[in-house]
């Protein structure tokens, strides 16, 4: 598809499924070296002409599990340009029914876990003098849905990691961005859909939440991402860029000032 990325070895977190693997299939388009570190599948390669896409175990929340696939990348092949931390986690409760152990776990996952990738691979991109680090927070970060505290705190976490990451490894060469996508189809989130009895109800009001009539797919995260970890984006760091159809753009206005809007919305989303 392209060689934006040629020469450079990429490391995706969580790249098993969803978002990750779009992330994984977009970078290794671009000629990069991919490797795909989840907690679940076996250890892989395949191999194309240009690219490369290698899944090894990895738990982002086990220091140890981090240390050593950090370790076997450098081995293999010598150094990491590019880290996107996209591994996480969502529990749907009310701050009631969240016990101590879901927050841990979440916190765990969506913010521990980058921060221990970022801990371990900063130093080889240092010594390189160059990298990317991309990590994946949420709108919900800035806005939330019902029953997601924990989330949400977690992602508004990675927000702060990544200013706090931009301004200590800039003198570095490293930059560091968050990608905050909105509604996005994968299995995440398809456990509301398929809560619903009237599936396809559901589906037409979520593409009405957005100004651009529907929701979003992984492919489209995937290419920020890919903007965010190439030299096309190379005086951007420190910033946090919502994919989101301007979902969180715009203010709700009760739905009887809002009616033309919603008729002109709803002829895209039939
Ligand atoms: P999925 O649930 O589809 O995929 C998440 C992936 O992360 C899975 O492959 C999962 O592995 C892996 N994973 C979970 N825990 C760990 C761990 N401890 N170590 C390594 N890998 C792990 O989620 P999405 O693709 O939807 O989400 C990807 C990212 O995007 C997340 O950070 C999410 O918060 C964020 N996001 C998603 C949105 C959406 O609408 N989908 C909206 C906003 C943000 P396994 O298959 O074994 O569970």
């Amino acid at each position: 598809m392209g060689n934006k990325l040629s020469g450079k070895v990429a490391v995706v977190t969580g790249g098993n499924r969803g978002i990750g693997r779009a992330i994984a299939e977009r970078l290794a388009a671009e000629e990069a070296v991919v490797v795909v570190g989840d907690v679940s599948g076996e250890p892989t390669t395949s191999k194309s002409s240009a690219s490369e896409l290698i899944f090894l175990q990895l738990d982002v929340t086990n220091q140890e599990s981090v240390r050593s696939f950090v370790d076997k990348v450098l081995q293999r092949f010598g150094k990491i340009d590019i880290l996107v931390n996209n591994a996480g986690i969502v529990v749907h409760k009310s701050i009631d029914e969240q016990t101590v152990e879901d927050w841990d776990r979440m916190m765990a996952v969506n913010l521990r876990g980058p921060f221990l990738m970022a801990k371990y691979v900063a130093p080889e991109m240092r010594r390189t003098g160059s990298g990317a680090i991309v990590n994946i927070g949420s709108v919900e970060a800035f806005m939330v849905n019902p029953w997601h505290t924990a989330y949400a705190a977690s992602k508004a976490g990675v927000h702060g990691l990544t200013l706090g990451l931009a301004v200590d490894l800039g003198p570095d060469g490293i930059r560091c961005n968050t990608v905050c996508p909105g509604w996005i189809d994968t299995d995440l989130n398809r456990a509301y859909v398929e809560m619903h009895p009237d599936r396809s109800l559901i589906e037409r009001e979520l593409g009405q939440l957005h100004p651009v009539g529907r929701i979003g797919c992984p492919k489209e995260v995937a290419n920020a991402v890919l903007w965010l970890a190439s030299e096309e984006s190379s005086f951007v760091s420190g910033e946090m860029i919502a994919v989101d159809g301007a979902r969180t753009r715009k203010i709700s206005l009760p739905p009887i000032l809002d009616e033309e809007y919603r008729a002109k919305l709803s002829k895209l989303t039939v």
